[in-house]
């Protein structure tokens, strides 16, 4: 299959458009990652986004809407909680979760009574819904590989495999969407992006915080978002987790004299690092480290390194998304240095 290569001019957008309204798929930049993007409520045309990818089928995908209004017919009941989080922080890098109608695909909802939703804030992406229908859409990367967040980044997982891809420049907030879910009596964060669970909190009230966020689920654990369960945003490179101060940190990267090793790490790091480091930004830009996390990543594999060791980041603010795709990019492979000293 031959991959068109679009703009964001209005032209392209139609162009785009028709595709879809054809049963195509087509790679959209949003304003957290790019997303590939079937017509949601059909089920043939959702199918091939799983084939792109790669995707197993019992992992559910997100439906875009670029109005408030399309909600209705996609949800059983919009309560006043999700009305809340909806007037707070849409559009915006905010996914909900709610009780599905009758229309959303087995595909889209991967069998759950559950769907998810969101209303994105770029202007490219909303307009492309407006042409067409809200979209089913994933990270528009290899299943389990980071997602993309630039042109290059898509075309590098997907030219061949999708019918276009919609040049938007780099995305903004870097790593997926904030995923909460409203199906249960109380709501909670199953994915943490860039509205941050304190803004959540703020706006709600009572919040829970899934296990899975921040830790591997234990045998017979059933996963309350499917896409938690994967090994997921890996590099091909090895991925290491070092815990620790910086004295330690230096301590334990300067040791090591593998040449095929790189150190993900932050700016200030830098001058105190012998190997070859790959910054993710300033220590305590959270959002900064977002923002650079998955090019980073895959920058490992680019420049040929086989393992790489990466600073273990803050928990707080947007600090939470940045280690919650970390410590999966790792496996789970956490060294804490204080017991290493
Ligand atoms: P992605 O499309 O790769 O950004 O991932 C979407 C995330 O939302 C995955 O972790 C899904 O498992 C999760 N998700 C989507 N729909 C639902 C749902 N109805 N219930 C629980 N999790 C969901
Ligand atoms: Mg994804």
């Amino acid at each position: 299959m031959k991959t068109l290569i679009l703009s964001s001019d209005n032209e392209d957008i139609k162009k785009a458009a028709e595709i879809i309204k054809q049963g195509g798929i087509v790679a959209m930049p949003t304003e957290t990652v790019y997303g590939l993007a079937a017509d949601a409520l059909n089920g043939n045309a959702v199918r091939k986004i799983f084939e792109a990818k790669g995707r197993p089928m019992d992992n559910p995908l997100i439906v875009h809407i670029s109005d408030i209004s399309q909600i209705y017919q996609l949800v059983k009941e919009f309560p006043q909680r999700a009305e809340i989080l909806a007037e707070n922080f849409w559009p915006g890098p905010l996914t909900i979760i709610l009780p599905k109608s009758d229309i959303i695909p087995d595909e889209v909802s991967a069998g759950l009574d559950t769907v998810a939703i969101r209303f994105p804030s770029h202007e490219t992406a909303q307009r492309l819904i407006s042409l067409s229908a809200p979209l089913a859409a994933p990270s528009a990367n290899l299943s389990g590989s980071p997602s993309p967040t630039t042109l290059r980044h898509v075309r590098d997982d997907m030219n061949g495999r999708i019918d276009a891809i919609i040049d938007g420049g780099d995305c903004e907030v870097g790593v997926e969407s904030t995923v909460v879910t409203l199906a249960e009596n109380i709501p909670m964060l199953l994915r943490p992006g860039g509205i941050t669970a304190e803004q959540l909190h703020a706006a709600i009230g009572e919040l829970k915080i899934a296990n899975a966020v921040t830790n591997p689920l234990a045998d017979g654990e059933k996963a309350a978002s499917p896409g938690m369960k994967y090994k997921h945003y890996s590099p091909k490179a090895e991925v290491i987790l070092l815990d620790g101060e910086n004295a330690s940190f230096y301590r334990y990267i300067n040791k090591i004299t593998d040449s095929n090793t790189a150190v993900l790490c932050y700016n200030e790091d830098i001058k105190y690092i012998t190997l070859p480091s790959i910054p993710i930004g300033k220590k305590h830009d959270y959002s900064e480290q977002a923002h650079m996390l998955f090019t980073a990543l895959r920058k490992a594999d680019e420049m040929g390194f086989t393992a790489v060791y990466a600073r273990c980041p803050e928990k707080t603010g947007v600090g939470l998304a940045v280690y919650n795709r970390i410590i999966r990019a790792a496996g789970f492979n956490i060294i804490s240095l204080e017991d290493t000293d």
